[in-house]
């Protein structure tokens, strides 16, 4: 008998892994997205699709990079995540969406499986990376969540990078915050002090027709110690007040990684809804109560649809199992193993 028989009888007599993955199990395992949304084949011109893909599969790297180095799961959500915020293509750090006073109010969270240790920020205006200061809350603080002038203030306590306001600044995103407000009927602020002038950001792709106000930046990893970890970054949506927060640094919401449940989880989508539906830690109790990653994907993603809600999530299970649902027509996406080499897709008709 070959080892793929012998794995498929001793799985069989057990009742336990899937034959195929028992011997397939990948040491590390690295998932992300880059936003849940309206993202249809006729929405994006063949340039800005290459340009997506290539965006994602840069950050799949720099994660890959991390794993395949021995580094750890929170590591690695980190590397990939801080890559798309400096990315002006994803609605998190450069290129988030304006709020409806013209300003970039940045939200993110991340959570170690092992230990269920998490950190959380929202309403940041000044840090370069939204997600390390989730990362230093939580590491370097007896807090889990962090808000506003204040959390700006511990991050820069800690030495992480603080920027103009204008570093954030994109002239697509700008342009669809003046077409919400001109929607609503709202006044529109003036463009932020230091904002390159209408015109100077013309070689920085298009914003896609149809973009719609997702773009929320993910990832879930699995490492070669078996930790898993999660992580969240996002602007949030266009023209929000009030100091708005959505799903993203809400533990438990937008994002949660647990190895007790055997789940690292990342949404994207409309924020409200998810919280409402406690979407990620839903995930988790499902497949700690014996759901698939997939399966317990898609029935919490319909669950907070039959609630009005759309969006995405990615997740991953403790074998390293990648698993994508989405109640939207697409989800900027990708996954990377030590067995499989890096995929992206973006319509939800794609295999991945
Ligand atoms: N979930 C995010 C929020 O509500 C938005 C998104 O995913 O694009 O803030």
């Amino acid at each position: 008998m070959n080892r793929t028989a012998f794995v498929s009888a001793l799985a069989a007599l057990s009742g336990l892994a899937t034959p195929a993955f028992a011997q397939e199990a990948p040491r590390w395992s690295f998932a992300i997205h880059g936003g849940a949304g309206v993202i249809e084949r006729a929405s994006l011109t063949p340039d800005q699709d290459a340009a997506y893909r290539v965006a994602l599969t840069r950050a799949l790297e720099a994660g890959a990079a991390v794993l395949r180095n021995g580094g750890g799961a929170l590591d690695a959500v980190q590397a990939a995540i801080e890559v798309m915020e400096d990315d002006p293509l994803f609605n998190a750090g450069r290129g988030a969406v304006f709020t409806a006073a013209g300003r970039n109010e940045l939200d993110a969270a991340v959570m170690d499986g092992t230990d269920l240790t998490a950190g959380a920020v929202a309403g940041l205006t000044r840090t370069r990376h939204p997600i390390a200061a989730a990362r230093a809350v939580m590491e370097r603080s007896p807090h889990v969540m962090l808000i506003g002038e204040g959390a700006d203030a511990f991050a820069a306590s800690v030495g992480l990078e603080q920027v103009d306001l204008s570093w954030f600044f994109t002239e697509r995103r700008w342009q669809g915050l003046e077409r919400t407000l001109r929607e609503r009927g709202d006044p529109i602020p003036e463009r932020p002090q230091g904002a390159p002038a209408p015109g100077a950001m013309a070689g920085l792709p298009a914003p896609p027709l149809n973009e719609r106000k997702f773009g929320t930046v993910g990832a879930v990893a699995l490492d070669a110690e078996g930790r898993l970890a999660a992580g969240t970054s996002t602007g949030g949506t266009t023209g929000k007040r009030w100091g708005r927060v959505g799903d993203v640094p809400v533990i438990g919401a937008g994002t949660y990684a647990s190895n007790r449940d055997g789940c690292a989880v990342s949404a994207t989508g409309d924020g409200e809804y998810y919280i409402r539906a406690s979407v990620a830690r839903d995930i988790c109790a499902r497949i700690a109560a014996g759901a698939t990653a997939q399966d317990a994907g898609q029935a919490e993603v319909d669950d907070a649809k039959s609630l009005g809600g759309f969006g995405g999530v990615i997740v991953m299970d403790r074998d390293g199992r990648p698993a994508f649902a989405m109640t939207t027509s697409g989800m900027y996406r990708g996954a990377v193993s030590s067995n499989a080499d890096a995929e992206v897709a973006i319509y939800a008709d794609e295999a991945r």
